[in-house]
């Protein structure tokens, strides 16, 4: 499914199977589940696209062949391709444990080709193996909304209370893995989106709202996954003295002015860009101890536009995936 210019509906093409270069495995993909991310692409409010482009950065498959000099991975393996395609090694951002921020870095699904397709191929080294116990489908989501969930999570350091704002993919796995650490969930959604707040309580929160709600108790940190920057004074009036406000989203609509008063007594608030292999490998160990249930809506490869429309529209509950003919369903 190819994208050739925003604004417009994926195309869908039959093109030749991508051949892997040095350092990179040819991926039957099973599944590829669809972010956020991918509708600001589409959108051309991230411009850097390589065009034409096809999307998915959350893709589980098969190792189908391997390129010169491959060691880490065999045909056969199941791997997981996240964000993070590549980056230059050399900068400063790299050599500082921030390869995250890398100057150069390349995007899988944005700057290079994802997973919206039957095959794809990507770099050795940044693949996951992925943990036992989870479908194909049902891992899919663990590759950027758990990822990046959990790079926000461990921003909003040691906080107990924990605000989530907007209750998507990202939320939904955030939410099992924060209370497997013993925390409590505090969950915004849309005003009035009651099944998305009962959806929150069934994860485990103890209290669901609409974000212009006020919590019943001051919180300590607050994660935002919602693109929305008028979220950001209320998710600072929510937490406490000291408290945390993470935006997890790649993009925002602007942050209206807010008082300083909301900010003072040693509040931060911070971003969360990308992800690093080390995220990766923490992550996928605790998600094989945690065993976060996905919830996940199926769509087939050929209906990446409506999966799309539907995410956009807040229709989806947990995460929507696409799948092809090879994806396995049952657990591995
Ligand atoms: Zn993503
Ligand atoms: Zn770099």
């Amino acid at each position: 499914m190819v994208l050739d210019h925003p604004g417009e509906a994926l195309r869908h093409s039959e093109i030749s199977t991508p051949d892997p270069g040095p350092g990179q495995l040819l991926i039957q993909v099973h599944a590829c589940a669809v972010c956020r991310t991918d509708l600001h692409i589409v959108d051309g409010e991230l411009t850097q696209a390589k065009l034409p482009l096809i999307l998915g950065h959350e893709i589980v498959g098969k190792v189908a062949q391997l390129g010169g000099g491959v060691s880490q991975f065999k045909i056969g393996d199941r791997v997981g391709v996240p964000w993070l395609g590549w980056t230059c090694g050399t900068c400063w951002y790299c050599r500082s444990d921030q390869e995250n921020l890398c100057d150069h870095g390349k995007f899988t699904g944005y700057t290079i080709d994802g997973g919206y397709a039957e095959y794809t191929v990507a770099d050795q080294r940044f693949c996951l193996p992925l943990p036992d116990g989870y479908s194909d489908a049902e891992a899919a989501p663990l590759l950027c909304a758990g990822l990046i969930g959990y790079r926000s999570l461990v921003k909003a350091g040691k906080a107990k209370r924990l605000g989530l704002y907007g209750f998507g993919a990202a939320a939904h796995i955030v939410a099992q893995v924060a209370r497997y650490q013993q925390r409590a969930i505090y969950a915004f959604t849309r005003p009035g989106d009651e099944a998305a707040q009962q959806f929150a309580i069934t994860l485990g929160a103890v209290w669901a709202g609409g974000s212009n709600q006020t919590p019943p108790e001051k919180l300590d940190a607050a994660i935002i996954f919602a693109p929305a920057g008028e979220l950001v004074p209320l998710a600072l009036k929510a937490v406490g003295k000291g408290g945390t406000v993470v935006c997890g989203g790649i993009h925002m609509s602007d942050i209206p002015s807010f008082s300083y008063s909301i900010l003072w007594e040693e509040r931060t608030l911070t971003s969360v860009a990308n992800l690093t292999r080390r995220d990766g490998a923490e992550f996928m160990a605790l998600a094989a101890r945690v065993r976060v249930r996905t919830a996940v809506e199926a769509f087939e490869l050929q209906q990446a536009n409506e999966a799309l429309r539907r995410l956009r529209d807040g229709k989806i509950e947990g995460a929507a995936v696409l799948t092809t003919a090879a994806a396995n369903a049952q657990t591995v």
